[in-house]
């Protein structure tokens, strides 16, 4: 029996590592030459659990982007230095039905490598920045909520580039106690 576990643990653990590893090649050529290490978006000491990672299924699909599980209401704080190019915080409401596709209010910060960090689902008037303001990593910029495409109350992250006249994103790095990572969906991080 003791064996059985002990051989079910390597497999679990040798995928995860697979998985990983492949992850990681890929993404080191998704990310071109846009490396940086970015602060998790909440306040420093407090820990959110990640619900969708990269290219997660329900709703990330193909998708590089980050969801953290948050009450609504908590604070959250820039992930990078940048510039405010677009706020929204004018709508209530939320939920899964397709008329809530990108109605969700948010912010967008442009970095100075031209990359776009994207905070989404903050509250109604959850925005405490305005389009123009200069961003420091840290900073308080928002509420986090549930308005928009949401099953549940969360921060919705991810970073994109401009490609022409499309915009793509790519999976980025975080400081995490554990050194610069890729997050994992159902694994908890605490902010440095
Ligand atoms: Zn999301």
């Amino acid at each position: 029996m003791k064996l059985l576990w002990i051989f079910l643990w390597i497999m679990a653990s040798s995928c995860g590592v697979l998985q990983n590893n492949s992850f990681i090649s890929r993404a080191d050529g998704l990310m071109q030459n846009h490396f940086f290490a970015y602060a998790l978006p909440y306040e420093k000491g407090t820990t959110h659990v990640v619900v969708q990672g990269n290219e997660s299924l329900f709703s990330h699909a193909g998708d590089y982007a980050i969801d953290f599980k948050m009450k609504r209401g908590t604070k959250v704080m820039a992930a990078r230095d940048g510039i405010v190019v677009r706020v929204r915080d004018s709508t209530k409401t939320g939920g899964i039905g397709k008329k809530y596709i990108g109605t969700a209010n948010g912010i967008v910060i442009r970095h100075s490598d031209s990359t776009y960090a994207h905070y989404l689902h903050l509250q109604y008037k959850g925005a405490l920045v305005s389009v123009g303001d200069t961003i420091k990593q840290g900073q308080l910029i928002g509420l986090s909520g549930s308005t928009g495409f949401s099953a549940f109350p969360h921060l919705h992250f991810e970073v994109t580039r401009q490609t022409g006249i499309s915009r793509e994103d790519f999976p980025v790095l975080f400081q995490t106690r554990k050194g610069i990572k890729f997050l994992q969906p159902l694994r908890w991080y605490k902010a440095l």
